[in-house]
């Protein structure tokens, strides 16, 4: 399910009555927010708001620039910039502590993580190891919060066993994964030959060195 964008209901939501953080990408979010909470704001809200997007505009300029066209009562600045995307703080906790996942920096982090379990995964995994990698793989599609892109993952896997009989094989199962999230997200498609350069080895070119 492609979640870029989308409206996703409260059927998949950690809060009763609340859409999904973790299913949104943080401008639609943000929209989103905006328009359910807009009509009760108050003007003078609003003006604080304005104001603080100013203070921060100073440090943020790129990426509040990438985020015209969303809005939080007609605030069209630093509202929608995402600490996790930018590192830029923003003000009170938020700047201390950043704020809940989103569906970018969620699937950012977790595929981080999952390339690396691989990258690190035994050349030669015992039968204990490669069972525990399977009922890894399977309890991670099962509670990955984002639900939709979870019940995809799972679907994929019904045809995709994972392979966990090597280093090499579980790096390239991870690999093809993301990369059927790719297709559907009409991201580019990533050379699964070079998975082990970017999550283990570094480039051979030596720019991570
Ligand atoms: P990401 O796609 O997160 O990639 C991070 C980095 O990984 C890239 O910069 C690149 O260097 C590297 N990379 C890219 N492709 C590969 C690859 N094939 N193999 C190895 N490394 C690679 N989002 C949705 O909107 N809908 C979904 O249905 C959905 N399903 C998901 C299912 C799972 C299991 C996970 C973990 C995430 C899912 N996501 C989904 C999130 C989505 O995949 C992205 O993480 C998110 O859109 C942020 O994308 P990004 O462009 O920052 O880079």
């Amino acid at each position: 399910m492609d979640t870029q964008g989308s409206d996703p209901t409260s059927l998949f939501s950690a809060q009763p009555g609340k859409p999904c953080r973790a299913c949104t990408d943080f401008r639609s979010w943000m929209k989103q927010q905006g328009s359910l909470q807009g009509a009760s704001k108050s003007g003078k809200e609003g003006e604080e708001k304005n104001s603080s997007s100013q203070n921060n505009q100073k440090d943020n300029t790129n990426a509040s620039s990438s985020a015209s066209g969303s809005t939080l009562n007609g605030n069209v600045k630093s509202a929608t910039v995402d600490p996790d995307d930018t590192d830029v703080p923003l003000t009170g906790n938020a700047a201390k502590y950043g704020c809940p996942a989103d569906s970018l920096s969620l699937g950012r982090g977790s595929w981080r993580l999952l390339h690396s379990m691989a990258a690190y995964y035994p050349e030669k995994p015992s039968a204990d190891q490669q069972k525990d990698m399977s009922t890894f793989i399977t309890i991670f599609s099962k509670f990955y919060p984002c639900q939709p892109c979870a019940e995809d993952f799972r679907d994929w896997m019904k045809k995709n066993t994972p392979d966990v009989s090597s280093q090499k094989g579980l790096s390239r199962w991870f690999c093809e994964a993301h990369n059927e999230v790719n297709r559907k997200l009409e991201k580019p498609l990533f050379d699964c030959s070079l998975v082990n350069e970017r999550w283990r080895d570094g480039w051979k070119d030596g720019s991570c060195d």
